[in-house]
């Protein structure tokens, strides 16, 4: 079968003959219906040689969803045929994390390299993907593969990240959400959704802040070193509330910290180029600001998502790829070339 493989650090994907996978005991095997390329990818295909210990070439994709092809013996939770969404962040399943659905924070995932298919294991850039345990699925139902496949992060990133903010986040309060792609649209239409605030976007150009005032942001700013004035006029004395950064650099972090007002949140979601920080400290910031640098989401916050977008709050940007163009979709989200999230369609 075709798949997309990250083959060594510094080099673009490549797309290249595989074995097709056979799924084991508890194991599924998925025939992919779409495959969403993150920015993430992007930061693990450029990191350092050994930055991160992937057995190579390994298959992109850690956002999936497809029809299941085959199960493996033991496996009575689904059967050929259902279209199923993947919840990438695998964990051990028995820890006390894993227990509440929270496996992105399995305590056991590391010591016993348990990862999610696209960041370690193969992922869901191919025509097939094998899922370690049926218990990783949720039931698409009716909705379109490729209008929800980024839900499973692009969705489900932003909406952990922004529900543990959602207390704080009342009338008359502002939020602001630093990159309008992939993550950065649908974090504003979860923050219209779910919150009485002003949403401010901030992006790089004026095409991203028109995209960011079509999927709900009231204001748009452009990131540069104007932009904490800009945003300080339009919240006065109080500042932001909330400030999601998306990007993750040190010029958005800087400008987070420098846009926040008291008791507010800011929320490091971009990687960024990795060594970026915030600097905290008694003076450093206004009183009771609270930095928090979530990753992706847990089970039931999938759920949760999909059920938003069955019930038409929450709709996907794409642009579609087939596998042999697959790679070219790399190079256009490396580009900052993308309005909303490529999409592969095997
Ligand atoms: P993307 O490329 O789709 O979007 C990035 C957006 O940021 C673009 O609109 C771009 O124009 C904008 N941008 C770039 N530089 C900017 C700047 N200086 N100021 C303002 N805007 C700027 O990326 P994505 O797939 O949405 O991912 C966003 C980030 O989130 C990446 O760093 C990715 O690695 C990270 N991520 C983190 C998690 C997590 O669990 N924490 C999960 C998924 C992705
Ligand atoms: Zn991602
Ligand atoms: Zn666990």
């Amino acid at each position: 079968m075709k798949a997309i493989q990250f083959i060594a650090p510094g080099q673009p994907p490549e797309l290249r003959e595989v074995d097709k996978p056979a799924p084991g005991p508890g194991q599924v095997l998925l025939k992919v219906t779409a495959a969403g390329a993150c920015h993430s990818d992007d930061f693990v295909l450029n990191a350092p040689p050994g930055a991160f210990a992937y057995p190579l070439p390994m298959t992109l994709g850690h956002e999936g969803v497809g029809v299941v092809a085959a199960v493996g013996s033991g496996v009575k939770a689904m059967t050929e045929g259902t279209s199923v969404a993947v919840y990438g962040p695998w964990g051990c399943g028995t820890c006390h994390r894993c227990a509440q659905g929270q496996e992105n924070y399995c305590l056991n995932a590391a010591e016993q390299s348990i990862t999610p298919p696209g960041l370690g294991t193969d992922g869901a850039m191919a025509e097939y993907l094998l899922i370690d345990n049926a218990r990783h699925l949720v039931p698409l139902g009716d909705l379109d593969p490729v209008a929800s496949v980024a839900l499973t992060d692009a969705g489900l990133t932003p909406y952990h990240a922004i529900k543990a903010s959602l207390p704080k986040l009342v009338g008359g309060t502002t939020a602001v959400v630093i990159g309008a792609g992939g993550l950065g649209h649908v974090g504003i239409q979860l923050l219209r959704h779910l919150t009485a605030s002003r949403i401010i976007a901030v992006d790089v150009t004026e095409e991203k802040l028109a995209f960011a005032k079509e999927v709900g942001a009231h204001e748009a700013v452009l990131s540069n070193a104007d932009t904490v004035a800009e945003v300080r006029k339009i919240t006065g004395k109080a500042g932001a509330t909330a400030v999601f950064d998306f990007v993750g650099y040190q010029p958005t972090l800087d400008m987070a910290m420098g846009m926040v007002g008291v008791f507010g949140d800011v929320v490091i979601v971009g990687l960024g180029d990795g060594v970026a920080a915030a600097k905290v400290g008694f003076f450093s910031q206004p009183y009771e600001v609270s930095v928090r640098a979530p990753y992706w989401g847990t089970r039931s916050e999938l759920i949760e998502v999909l059920d938003l977008a069955r019930d038409g709050v929450l709709h996907v940007a794409t642009e579609t790829f087939s596998l042999d163009d697959g790679v070219e979709a790399y190079r256009r989200l490396a580009a900052n070339d993308l309005r909303g999230r490529a999409v592969v369609v095997p």
